[in-house]
């Protein structure tokens, strides 16, 4: 979450909170501290709410509601999820090193067994003498064998658990820059993403393009036909965008029904013909309702597309292929503007 306050606002919120944080015996570490300044900057609606309603009812504020409230607003599953699996990469670790102490013991003990039997074999034996150290050979090699194919057991099923636990990771990292109904990047994963790729435009002086997108009249298709039939659509549109796009190139859900779509080493004449594409491919879709066959036309992208500038901030970038995007709607919908054909304000 980003901070946008000035240093007056800023230090408004911190003589707010922490008056509320010592009345209750709230220790202002930056844990808590990001709790309540949240708080009373009212930044963070749903946690405003859990504070109101724990204050209304007879919750008592303290430390450990203050934990939970961090937990549950500020910390992500992924977060969570690689805590999990610390104590249990630990947990595994300790189990191998009992298993190869023991091996260990045993491998040691085994050494000096054959020394022994060596020192043993070196002198006169009777056959009968002879029949039984290779008996007792025999039982020392079963036992150091039996030892040797459980620890080999214990670190088959270790790895298969490092296996799991990488693919639970995997699947955590994939959920945290996911959004849920369209299965493209969300707006975390694509503000990561154009962060790093600006700084690398700026660095190797390659071109990067960002192209704004959003549907046209989408709020029709919600009024018309429900918001599960909009929810479809933004797939249908999603499905669509992720299809036709390749490589390094990342498309995101940007806000309801916005998409940015990021285009490393791309110029903006390359750009102007991926959006070109992406508008024509959207407009001749010939959907239909399943439920009722009933067709839904209409369907229509506006665009703009902004080319990286050394000078350029990411929110510069945006701002500029937005700008575009308006000049789109502005001029009737269903077209691409690039900000060079954008009239200066
Ligand atoms: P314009 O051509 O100017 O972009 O018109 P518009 O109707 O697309 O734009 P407007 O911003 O007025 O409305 C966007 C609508 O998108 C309103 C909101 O309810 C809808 N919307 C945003 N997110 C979702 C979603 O996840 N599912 C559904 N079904 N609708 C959504
Ligand atoms: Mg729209
Ligand atoms: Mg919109």
């Amino acid at each position: 979450m980003e901070y946008r306050e000035t240093a007056d606002q800023a230090a408004e919120f911190i003589r707010l909170a922490l008056p509320l944080m010592t009345r209750n015996g709230i220790p202002a570490n930056p844990k808590h501290y990001t709790v309540w300044y949240d708080y009373v900057s009212g930044r963070n609606q749903p946690l405003k709410d859990s504070i109101d309603r724990a204050l209304s009812g007879a919750q008592s504020i303290n430390a450990s509601l203050s934990d939970e409230l961090f937990e549950q607003f500020f910390r992500s599953n992924e977060e969570k999820v690689a805590d999990q699996m610390r104590s249990e990469v630990r947990a595994l670790i300790a189990s191998v090193l009992q298993q190869l102490a023991t091996s260990g013991g045993q491998a040691n003990h085994y050494s000096q067994v054959l020394e022994d039997y060596n020192e043993r074999m070196s002198q006169d034996l009777s056959t009968g003498e002879f029949r039984r150290l290779v008996n007792e050979f025999m039982g020392e090699t079963h036992q150091m064998l039996t030892s040797n194919r459980q620890l080999e057991k214990q670190l088959e099923h270790t790895n298969q658990e490092l296996i799991d636990l990488r693919s639970q990771l995997e699947e955590a990292r994939h959920e945290a820059s996911t959004d849920a109904l369209t299965g493209l990047a969300n707006r975390k994963a694509f503000d990561a993403a154009l962060q790093e790729h600006t700084e690398l435009a700026r660095e190797t002086g390659r071109e990067l393009c960002l192209i704004m997108a959003d549907i046209d009249h989408f709020k029709h298709f919600n009024d018309n036909h429900g918001h599960l039939i909009g929810d479809k659509l933004l797939r249908f549109v999603s499905n669509i965008l992720k299809d036709s796009l390749k490589g390094q190139d990342l498309v995101a859900r940007f806000g309801g029904e916005e998409f940015a779509i990021l285009l490393p080493n791309t110029p903006l004449r390359g750009a102007l013909a991926v959006a070109e594409s992406l508008r024509a491919r959207v407009q001749s879709q010939r959907l239909r309702r399943t439920d009722t066959q009933q067709p839904i036309g209409g369907v229509t992208l506006s665009l703009g597309i902004a080319n990286f500038k050394a000078s350029d901030t990411p929110e510069n970038l945006i701002a500029r292929a937005d700008s575009a995007l308006y000049q789109s709607k502005r001029l009737g919908r269903n077209r691409v503007t690039l900000e060079t054909q954008v009239p200066a304000a």
